[in-house]
């Protein structure tokens, strides 16, 4: 995987800064001060936020490890929907091979994954949308009868194994086996709601775990991180209303599903439990890191979540076909310290991170690296 490629923009960027500031030393002026974002992270995290400098898959090897779960396995590849499809088992394969490139995956603790109950996909989708996925998949359809997503006769019960891996993290993150848990499962989840599959997604995986962390472990209040380059439609439908669940996206704007505007912040109970952050094409790590220090740690100093879920995907990276964002892997590092420090501070280091989107292969493997990587720092 050639990912030099891929990074070439990243670092024509970070040059020019850098050539910028010199310049302006050169004319007898001082440098531009440190953004303020930047400065605040640092304050705002403390040591941990040092290490952000440093690439994310070197801080594995500082100090004591966390221990991290790892949810992945070949049951997904059964999702097949064409060698041509965008989101293909292709992209596991690219996050377990660069995981194993980095020398993070023998330091991550193996969970196996399993099929989800139907009673916690019913906690989330209507019963009528269970049975259209599983007549759809068994029919042989190419796609679902609900929106353009590809499916295969194993789709349904693929479906099921990837919420139920997320429902495994949970379990093992609850029971103290593991501090945090990464799950490399497909197909995503993020934009299906409740009577809707769409966008690559079948069943919400991150819906379906808070759902189950308050039903089955009796928490309260849960947090979900989405990241990814495209807003999550399906899960801020899904808990619109719902003051427990708060949502938290950030994505490209205007984009796929044209939802996500700053104006939609819930309703009912649920009103200021949604807050959405578009940002225009060409964004990256500032405009990402304003968005979290800014937005995010307030927002959660008054929610006081009790469990971080993470939709994490990973098109919103630099050179991704489906976007024009423009975030590094440093800055999917330090996105994950933002929602570590969430965690720590609110949830007792509570968090399940579940893979989204991320399209281009050696992208997502050095983004989900500098993830997983940042995830591995000890506590
Ligand atoms: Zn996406």
């Amino acid at each position: 995987m050639d990912s030099r490629r891929i990074r070439g923009p990243e670092g024509a960027h970070g040059n020019g800064g850098a050539e910028a500031g010199r310049a302006a030393e050169r004319r007898g002026r001082p440098s531009p001060p440190e953004p303020w974002s930047r400065r605040d992270f640092l304050r705002g995290i403390g040591a941990a936020g040092v290490l952000a400098l440093r690439p994310a898959w070197l801080k594995a090897g500082i100090g004591p490890a966390a221990r991290v779960g790892f949810v992945s396995g070949d049951v997904y590849a059964r999702h097949d929907t064409g060698e041509f499809a965008y989101e293909s088992a292709k992209r596991l394969e690219a996050v377990r091979a660069g995981l194993d490139r980095d020398g993070l995956l023998a330091k991550l603790v193996r969970i196996e994954p399993r099929r989800a109950g139907l009673e916690w996909i019913e906690a989330v989708h209507e019963p009528v949308y269970i049975e259209t996925v599983k007549k759809d998949a068994a029919s042989g359809a190419r796609e679902l009868s609900t929106g353009h997503t590809l499916i295969c006769r194993d789709s349904f019960d693929v479906a099921l194994w990837a919420a139920g891996g997320a429902l495994a993290a949970c379990d093992e993150v609850m029971a103290g086996t593991v501090e945090r848990a990464f799950c490399a499962v497909r197909p995503p989840g993020h934009h299906a709601s409740a009577r809707v599959g769409m966008g690559f997604c079948v069943f919400n995986n991150a819906a379906v775990a808070a759902r189950y962390l308050q039903k089955k472990h009796g928490l309260g209040r849960i947090l979900i991180v989405d990241w990814d380059l495209h807003h999550g439609n399906g899960t801020q439908d899904i808990f619109y209303r719902d003051g427990s669940v708060f949502y938290f996206s950030t994505h490209q704007w205007p984009w796929y599903p044209w939802t996500g505007a700053a104006e939609e912040t819930g309703a009912g109970d649920g009103e200021g439990a949604t807050l959405n952050v578009p940002l225009p094409a060409g964004s990256g790590d500032p405009e990402f890191t304003e968005a979290f220090e800014r937005r995010l740690l307030p927002a959660m100093d008054r929610f006081r979540p009790d469990f971080v879920l993470v939709s994490a995907g990973f098109d919103s990276r630099t050179g991704d076909p489906l976007g024009r964002f423009r975030v590094t892997d440093d800055g999917f590092g330090r996105l994950t310290e933002t929602v570590l420090a969430i965690a720590r501070d609110h949830a007792s280091g509570r968090l399940v991170s579940l893979l989204e989107g991320g399209y281009s292969l050696p992208g997502l493997a050095s983004a989900a690296s500098a993830h997983v990587g940042t995830l591995l720092e000890g506590a």
